[in-house]
């Protein structure tokens, strides 16, 4: 499988996109003639640039309005193409991508775009040249690949050939079966791109909307099995339109771009004995459940957190047997505090601070889930292991924390006994019944968004959920989560688009994304309630206005919303159950616990979002003032 990128798809001038493109591995590109035309130097040199990257120019485009033009229109765009052919040949690219003509003054009729495109084959062919149709979804006459390829078929000339591009085909809902009778030599190239599901203008969708395949809505997969089918085995080039990823960073993008086609070409080998020549990598991994996750703290720090967590019913179970680091439980869940200078939990702890950097899954295979995961070009993290310690593979994540993987089949199945000695809790604080872990929530930059929903739903066997908007009184938080099936992973992730939300003051002020809040599970919420206000734990003070509209909403009984206003519990239902939660306040910079029962309810408490962080953003120090 060969992989290639329009030089459309990124941000900076030519150079810069070509150095992020070749970085991430591509072996190819797309040179799209304004990023041609926008830069200084000839055609000779930029292809020079572009193989001295070690890159091949995949093809050149767009070439616009040729196809049904009448005289002297016609005779014109001949002299058009003969001129893009000469540069075509300085850069060193026998492949131009024609669309289909979206002129008001083109004629249709299939017998003479395809008496157009014989002529134009003759011409490329006296040079060595191909030309590659594309029907674009808003074509004035063409716009379906199923009538490009019949003029392609027609024009029955061997340097003439059909280009697809499965967002032209899976926009307009165009059955993809239809691309499984196309020979292979005629397809020249496949270009790729997703979309969320928007309804709006086609070109408008197009020119703004495209993300790499996985990160939208389109059946990109079915698109890619069709092609696999006709045995092609060329380029899987990527077309993005996407105004945030123009604003991004160049190589955030190439490596989003390049693990999306090893992704999807994975997911095709996966399905069908395709054609595709493809590294075999393992299949996503298997997640059981939340490990631990690892706070980072400095050693003033520790008392206070240590407490808080016995507040919540955790109880000190073990430190690490050379590392200032302490292990607390209750339940299946372990929360790791880290206070050890040395080490990357130190230099996390410089950047950032106080935060949770770490997170650690169980998964089937810890060995074959690092492997998917480098094959998936993240950056595998290791550090050095003192005497006694066992090597728990990791990759870099989300805000340059650390994803962690444990399987039962290894040493790491007994860390905790491994490299920790056990301790007494001599607490007189109880355990308030939380049993494990409900879900994560990571807060990134809206622009970050994406890329991580990429990297979990490629490395893990889980799914992304559709975007929903979180209102917060001081702008709007994109959410979407990615989890599995049994419920055993569960990530919400929170995409901020300014400073001033909650979500927004957590990244502007911890220098970066990370996890936000940590949601416990209990089986009875008023028993886990009553048993933190005996712990002298604090939960976060709900509106007395939130239960009166809450008691009309869902026509609940007044005795019941009075035990949840005492509790400060938010209640929320859909058709498959109840949810309660309720809330710590705010620590630091916006740090908090969630404590939820659900009993069927498959969301997150959406509804209830607006409440909760009117009431969490009272604890906030405000922007400006200094820390205390
Ligand atoms: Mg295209
Ligand atoms: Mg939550």
């Amino acid at each position: 499988m060969k992989t290639s990128i329009a030089t459309v798809s990124i941000s900076g001038d030519l150079k810069e996109k070509l150095q992020a493109i070749a970085k991430a591995g591509f072996d190819g590109v797309e040179i799209f003639e304004n990023d041609f035309l926008a830069f200084d130097e000839a055609p000779r040199q930029v292809g020079q640039m572009v193989r001295d990257h070690g890159l091949e120019i995949t093809l050149f485009q767009p070439f616009r309005d040729f196809e049904g033009m009448p005289e002297p229109l016609r005779g014109r765009t001949f002299d058009r193409a003969e001129r893009k052919f000469d540069l075509m040949q300085e850069m060193g690219t026998d492949l131009v991508l024609v669309c289909s003509n979206v002129s008001s003054v083109a004629m249709g009729g299939i017998d003479r775009a395809a008496a157009d495109f014989f002529e134009l084959g003759e011409r490329a062919a006296r040079r060595g040249l191909r030309v590659g149709y594309e029907a674009l979804a808003w074509g004035r006459h063409i716009h379906d690949h199923r009538d490009a390829w019949e003029i392609v078929r027609r024009a029955d000339h061997s340097n003439i050939g059909l280009i697809l591009d499965s967002f032209h085909t899976l926009s307009r809902k165009i059955d993809v079966n239809s691309i499984r009778s196309i020979p292979k030599e005629k397809i020249f190239i496949i270009q790729l791109a997703d979309a969320p599901l928007i309804d709006m203008d086609l070109l408008y969708w197009s020119r703004h909307f495209r993300n790499m395949p996985g990160e939208g809505d389109l059946p990109v997969l079915e698109f890619m099995k069709a092609v696999a089918a006709t045995g092609y085995d060329g380029y899987l080039s990527l077309e993005i339109f996407n105004d945030q990823f123009r604003g991004g960073s160049p190589t955030a993008i190439a490596v989003d771009g390049k693990r999306s086609l090893i992704y999807l070409g994975d997911q095709v080998r996966r399905a069908e004995n395709s054609s595709l020549t493809l590294p075999n990598m393992p299949a996503r991994a298997e997640v059981e459940g939340v490990a631990f996750v690892e706070f980072t703290v400095d050693e003033a720090e520790t008392p206070v957190l240590s407490d808080r967590l016995r507040a919540l019913g955790f109880r000190q179970v073990g430190r690490h047997k050379t590392k200032r680091v302490d292990v607390f439980r209750q339940g299946d869940i372990n929360l790791v505090v880290n206070s050890d200078p040395d080490g990357f939990a130190g230099l996390s702890y410089a950047l950032h601070g106080q935060s949770a950097y770490a997170m650690g899954l169980w998964v089937d295979d810890a060995e074959a889930a690092i492997a998917r995961a480098v094959g998936l070009g993240a950056e595998r993290f290791v550090q050095p292991l003192n005497p006694g310690e066992i090597e728990m593979p990791a990759v870099r994540a989300v805000g340059g924390g650390i994803l962690y993987f444990l399987d039962r089949r290894s040493a790491l199945a007994r860390i905790w006994e491994i490299e920790f000695d056990p301790l007494d809790d001599n607490t007189d604080l109880r355990p308030v019944g939380l049993t494990g872990i409900d879900h994560v929530a990571q807060t990134m930059k809206y622009e970050e968004l994406l890329t991580w929903l990429l990297f979990y739903t490629a490395l893990l066997n889980a799914h992304k959920t559709p975007m929903v908007d979180i209102i917060d009184p001081a702008g709007v938080v994109r959410s979407q989560v990615v989890e599995n099936g049994p419920g055993t992973l569960r990530i919400t992730l929170n995409g901020a688009e300014n400073r001033n939300t909650l979500a927004g003051h957590f990244i502007a002020e911890t220098f970066g994304s990370g996890i936000q809040h940590l949601a416990f599970a209990t089986d009875d919420i008023f028993a886990t309630a009553a048993a933190l206000s005996d712990n002298g734990f604090a939960t976060l003070m709900i509106s007395p206005n939130y239960y009166d509209d809450l008691e009309a909403r869902f026509g609940l009984k007044p005795a019941f919303t009075d035990r949840l206003k005492a509790h400060n519990i938010l209640y929320d239902r859909d058709d498959h159950g109840e949810y309660f939660q309720l809330y710590s306040p705010t620590y630091g910079e916006g740090f908090f616990f969630e404590i939820v029962q659900r009993s069927g309810y498959r969301g997150y408490g959406a509804a209830n979002a607006i409440f909760r962080i009117a009431a969490l953003r009272r604890h906030l120090r405000p922007i400006g003032l200094p820390r205390l």
